[in-house]
């Protein structure tokens, strides 16, 4: 089976979901299902392989469940990107804009080197205000962005030509 026809069949769509006139995307389904998470923690390791990364990133919450497996797999480190107030030790915050209000989210400096070129990982990229944070973050602890990879881009919302600037060539992949 085509993998993009698998990992699709796998992902719910939850109308209304957060709040009205959400159209959310749901891959409890493609986790439960070890055919499809096992093809999707492969598809992303690959990438990893390919961009030269040498650690992973995970976006809290559904990126540590996609990018831990993908570290794993790919013999990389796994360092996590969370909201602001939940690492102990000496953090990194970056705030960003939502469509109501703002976020802030962080990460241990210290896990990051000038040696290492970070691949990003995240279920759904919307608008692009997370991982565009997460990539000033990797920059100014000193690493560098191998790329973003994620299971969905929302196309509609133009997260692509947001993260292009911040990129600076470095890929984004959406499977
Ligand atoms: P962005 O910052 O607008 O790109 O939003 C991306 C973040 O929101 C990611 O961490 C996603 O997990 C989450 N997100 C946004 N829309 C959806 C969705 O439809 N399904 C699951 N997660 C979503």
């Amino acid at each position: 089976t085509d993998i993009t026809t698998l990992l699709l069949s796998r992902i719910r769509d939850v109308a209304d979901y957060p709040e009205p006139g959400v159209m959310f995307k749901d891959i409890t389904p493609l986790l439960a299902d070890p055919a499809a998470f096992g093809a999707l923690t492969e598809a992303l390791a690959e990438i990893a392989e390919r961009t030269g990364a040498t650690k992973v990133v995970g976006l809290e919450a559904r990126g540590f469940i996609l990018g831990a497996p993908v570290a794993v797999r790919a013999g990389l480190g796994f360092v996590p990107v969370r909201k602001a107030g939940k690492l102990p030790g000496a953090t990194l915050a970056q705030a960003y804009d939502l469509e109501y209000g703002s976020a802030e989210i962080e990460i241990h400096a210290e896990d990051l080197t000038a040696d290492d070129r970070v691949l990003i990982v995240d279920d759904v990229l919307a608008t692009g205000g997370t991982a565009e944070a997460s990539i000033q973050l990797i920059h100014r602890a000193g690493a560098q962005v191998a790329g973003v990879a994620v299971l969905m881009e929302l196309g509609f919302l133009d997260g692509r030509p947001r993260l292009e600037a911040a990129l600076a060539g470095a890929p984004l992949e959406a499977l």
